[in-house]
């Protein structure tokens, strides 16, 4: 069932745009998480969602329903700020229930709520507590469940793990896609950390300056990204400067070598770029027999980080960086004459 609508939506603040012709179809219960460097827009569009922001132009509906003009209270959407902005003169469960009580719930219906909830966020027996006798990671699960004390329709969450340290930020991510897809509930998340989204979302999408570059599965915009931009953004790649040669083939240096994709229409001698992800090259010695699709380069530098290896290797000026396993491991040396081996199915072609 269709969910979250964004349709022509731009937003401008004078003479900035914010965000420009946006739009935007997800299923009912997706995790979606918009992904951009700061300013580009992303959590402009998120407050247009919650009602904090009205758009310009355009139209955002949830389920069928047109939010034009609906008030944020009306809207039936929970939010998590980045600064999770909860009330230090409350108590944990008293921020919990907080809407309910505006709403007029009952006590017991907010202390059963609170307890459901804290049970739900593995913080049981917290309620009395203060907001600052937690610790960063309980704030932000007392925010959460704050956010879901009324069971909406659509959760927001704007940078929810920037506040936490590395190892706790992980842990969070996986938590709250369990927690999501336990609650089948529409969700969207925005963040600039590309493994945060590809570790939490359905639907990534990217963004830029103000537009949409890309949306789609994490792994789709991983394997085909619509263009130089977002295959820098998400994840490392290695982008060689070459030439159209044929509908497949292109040249890199002196060699020829097939593609498995093109994005875009090029003409034959146009100037493109070849994109390759690190662990779909493999570098050979050059004592051994030659791979096909492969080109040459020198070792530059080779880091061994126990569960990988990375191998840099200069190619004609360019770099190309290999990581392998070490069952892969080529046992090559900085300063070694190597071939570099591209499948034809990890090729693709971007516009220059
Ligand atoms: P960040 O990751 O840094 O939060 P973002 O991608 O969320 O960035 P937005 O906060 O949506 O970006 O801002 C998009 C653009 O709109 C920026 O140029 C910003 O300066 C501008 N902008 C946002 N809010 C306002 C406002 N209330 N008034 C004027 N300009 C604004």
């Amino acid at each position: 069932m269709t969910g979250l609508v964004i349709q022509d939506v731009t937003k401008k603040f004078g003479s900035i745009v914010a965000v420009e012709d946006v739009n935007l179809t997800f299923n009912s219960g997706e995790m979606i998480c918009f992904l951009g460097p700061s300013g580009c827009g992303k959590t402009t569009l998120l407050r247009m969602i919650a009602g904090l922001e009205e758009p310009t132009r355009g139209m955002i509906s949830i389920d069928g329903r047109d939010l034009t003009g609906v008030p944020v209270h009306k809207r039936d959407i929970g939010m998590v700020f980045q600064s999770f902005a909860l009330f230090p003169h409350l108590s944990v469960g008293e921020n919990i229930s907080y809407s309910m009580r505006i709403r007029g719930h009952s006590r017991s219906e907010c202390e059963d709520r609170v307890t459901e909830l804290l049970d739900m966020m593995h913080l049981p027996g917290v309620a009395d507590r203060r907001i600052s006798q937690l610790s960063g990671g309980q704030r932000q699960r007392v925010a959460i469940a704050r956010a879901l004390a009324l069971n909406p329709q659509v959760f927001l969450l704007d940078e929810p793990m920037s506040a936490l340290d590395a190892n706790l930020r992980e842990a969070m991510q996986i938590e709250l896609r369990k927690l999501q897809l336990e609650l089948g509930i529409t969700t969207v998340v925005v963040t600039h950390d590309q493994t945060e989204a590809m570790t939490m979302a359905d639907q990534i999408v990217v963004m830029g300056k103000a537009k949409v570059l890309q949306t789609g599965g994490p792994m789709d915009i991983y394997k085909t990204p619509a263009d130089k931009f977002v295959a820098g953004f998400i994840g490392t790649s290695n982008l060689l400067p070459a030439q159209m040669a044929g509908n497949d083939t292109v040249r890199v240096g002196g060699a020829e070598l097939k593609v498995g994709g093109v994005k875009g229409d090029h003409q034959s001698g146009e100037d493109v770029l070849l994109m390759t992800r690190p662990e779909e090259v493999f570098v050979h010695p050059v004592t051994d027999a030659p791979p096909a699709n492969a080109i040459s380069g020198t070792v530059t530098f080779v880091r061994d980080i126990g569960a990988t290896i990375e191998i840099l290797v200069d190619c004609a000026g360019n770099e190309v960086i290999s990581v392998l396993t070490p069952k892969d491991w080529p046992g090559v040396k900085v300063g070694e004459a190597v071939n570099v081996e591209m499948p034809a199915a990890a090729c693709n072609v971007l516009a220059a």
